[in-house]
């Protein structure tokens, strides 16, 4: 389980992701990547190694935009290459998904997802996440609803975070079990998401936290939590020191 930071504002992403996932070095990881929509699409860039590799690229060509996912992965499901680095995309390139922690029944919804025609690009448990997110996505529904459905699939403990560049107005952040936590950070016209405190505590004492089957809806202004099944849930908005 490693490292999630996201941003959604008026500021670059990219510089906020980047200055959380190194914070969070120190937990260990053996990958890292970012995605960030330009205006037209979700631009995706990760890495095998170091934060280095990820840094240097962005210095070689930056991905301008104001929302965006970030994370350092620690290998369970894939061998820690490019391909399997995180943020991960499905089909369509219009959803992507950061994860930590491990799909228990990832096999059966592969191959129950492949025998529906879905074609997988990794070896990672949480694309099958992103396909199930894509799949409720082209039924018509919007990312949360998509979100929650798939995770009414997922067993094991797992914590989520996601965007869609047909709602680029809005991160989605989830929790099911205790696969570390999700922590989102309430800002001056901007808001943060993470795993960790220490990735976005440089820039607000504001934080709620999302308990076990709570999923939360980011908006630059405010976010909104609610349960899996749907009910509203009032964040406890705490001030941390
Ligand atoms: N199970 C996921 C993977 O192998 C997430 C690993 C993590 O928690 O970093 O890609």
């Amino acid at each position: 389980m490693c490292g999630i930071v996201g941003y959604i504002g008026e500021k670059e992403a990219a510089n906020f992701i980047l200055e959380g996932l190194k914070k969070l070095e120190y937990r260990g990881y053996d990958s890292a990547g970012i995605a960030v929509y330009d205006g037209k699409q979700i631009q995706v860039r990760r890495f095998a190694g170091k934060l280095v590799n990820l840094v240097n690229s962005l210095e070689e060509q930056k991905i301008c935009g104001k929302i965006g996912i970030g994370h350092t992965r620690w290998a369970t499901h894939g061998e820690p290459n490019d391909r399997n680095a995180h943020p991960v995309t499905g089909a369509t390139g219009r959803v992507v998904v950061v994860h930590n922690g491990i799909v228990e029944n990832y096999l059966s919804l592969r191959e129950e997802l492949e025998s529906e025609g879905v074609n997988f690009l990794t070896e990672t448990d949480t694309e099958s996440i992103v396909h199930l997110i894509e799949k409720y996505m082209s039924l018509g529904n919007n990312l949360v609803t998509s979100l929650k459905n798939a995770l009414r699939m997922v067993k094991g403990a797992n914590a989520i975070v996601a965007f869609s560049s047909d709602e680029p107005d809005t991160i989605v952040a989830a929790r099911l079990g205790n696969a570390g936590g999700v922590v989102i950070g309430y800002g001056q016209g901007e808001m943060y998401v993470a795993s960790d405190i220490p990735a976005i505590l440089g820039h607000t004492t504001k934080m709620s936290f999302l308990d076990s089957r709570q999923i939360a809806i980011i908006k630059k202004e405010q976010a909104i939590f609610e349960d899996l099944d749907g009910n509203k849930v009032t964040p406890d908005i705490q001030q941390i020191s």
